[in-house]
């Protein structure tokens, strides 16, 4: 666990002029579409005949994440991550991003080059241009709101409202685990702050931290998709945990849907982590949030495809929306999904 960094340069020293320069100096630009980046009163694309698709997200310090157990290379990281990943829910390619942060008195400069650490990082990983953003100051805590962009052939964007009745339901990776990373972290704060010479006892639990705070999107599930020529019928990315997701296509879609838990993947340590807090692990599946797969639909006559792809499991299929939302448990009960949240579950 730790303190903020108190010691260090600050910021002030550079003004916010100095600041920009100062983050913008190993910023490399590799996209063809790029045409102007940081540097000018807007960046200048030329996205040639494709259709863009655009995304932020806006991340607050006490809201979507806590500094105590965050570190800030890893936040950078994953503030660039949840927004490509809205990007290949699109089935769109990500190809630009800007970034803005509102910083209090209390981040020195080294605080600030560690986020950036991970931000550039990310970018290099998804092979994105980091064109642009903004600079301001707050009065306490850490903001931070990226917007990606994207492009795509018209054809292949991927709406959240083009499942069909019979289609199947597949999501890629493990469900639950960056949830179960937040359990045991927010467990392992509230022992330290009761008693600050216990040190947190974290081993054994490195996926599901890393799930927490590492957490990468599915780029390599779109290039699988689109070397099968699969386009799907809809798709979103899990950052609300799947009952929620589902809920979404469902809606938009007009269908109903029927899973089935024990088809649910689910990681052993994320097993064994809702073993120990004594919860049930399917709800860190279809509650939890933040797992950053990508949850899909296709047509039943892909299935052989789709099996090929690895880290895609199908987990139901789509019905009738007189049919409902719903998943048929491991001893055969049917339980309805909720939109948020996800209850009855003994029922
Ligand atoms: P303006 O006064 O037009 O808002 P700024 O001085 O805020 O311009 O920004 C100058 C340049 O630096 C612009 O290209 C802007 O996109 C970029 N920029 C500002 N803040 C950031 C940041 N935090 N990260 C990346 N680029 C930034
Ligand atoms: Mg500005």
């Amino acid at each position: 666990m730790q303190e903020n960094n108190t010691q260090g340069t600050d910021i002030s020293t550079l003004g916010e002029f100095g600041l920009i320069k100062h983050l913008s100096k190993n910023v490399k630009l590799t996209q063809a579409s790029t045409l102007k980046g940081i540097g000018d009163d807007a960046a200048v694309l030329n996205q040639s005949g494709k259709k863009t698709v655009v995304t932020t997200d806006l991340l607050v310090e006490g809201i979507h994440f806590d500094l105590m157990y965050t570190p800030l290379r890893h936040l950078g990281y994953k503030a660039i991550v949840v927004n490509v990943s809205d990007v290949y829910a699109m089935n769109a390619e990500p190809k630009q991003v800007t970034v803005s942060i509102a910083i209090s008195k209390r981040f020195t400069l080294e605080a600030i080059d560690e986020i950036y650490e991970g931000i550039n990082m990310a970018c290099e990983k998804y092979n994105v241009d980091l064109v642009g953003g903004d600079t301001t100051s707050s009065l306490t805590g850490l903001c931070i709101s990226v917007t990606a962009i994207g492009e795509a052939d018209e054809d292949k964007i991927t709406y959240r409202s083009g499942a069909q009745v019979n289609d199947l339901i597949c999501v890629t990776g493990d469900l639950g685990a960056a949830y179960a990373g937040l359990q045991l972290l927010d467990r392992e704060k509230r022992i330290f702050e009761n008693n600050p010479e216990i040190q947190p006892d974290l081993t054994g639990h490195d996926y599901i931290l890393e799930r927490q705070l590492k957490p990468e999107a599915r780029k390599d599930i779109f290039e699988s998709l689109q070397d099968a020529k699969i386009v799907p019928t809809s798709m979103i990315d899990i950052s609300d945990g799947l009952s929620s997701e589902l809920f979404h296509i469902c809606e938009e879609s007009n269908v109903g849907c029927q899973i089935y838990e024990e088809k649910i993947p689910i990681d052993y340590e994320t097993h064994k982590m809702a073993e120990e807090l004594n919860m049930n692990y399917s709800i860190f599946a279809l509650n939890g949030g933040e797992d950053y797969e990508l949850l899909f639909t296709v047509p039943l006559d892909k299935f052989e495809k789709i099996e090929k792809i690895p880290d895609v499991k199908v987990i139901g299929h789509i019905c009738d929306a007189s049919k409902g939302k719903y998943m048929v448990a491991r001893d055969n009960t049917e339980i309805a999904l909720q939109a948020q949240g996800w209850t009855n579950f003994t029922e």
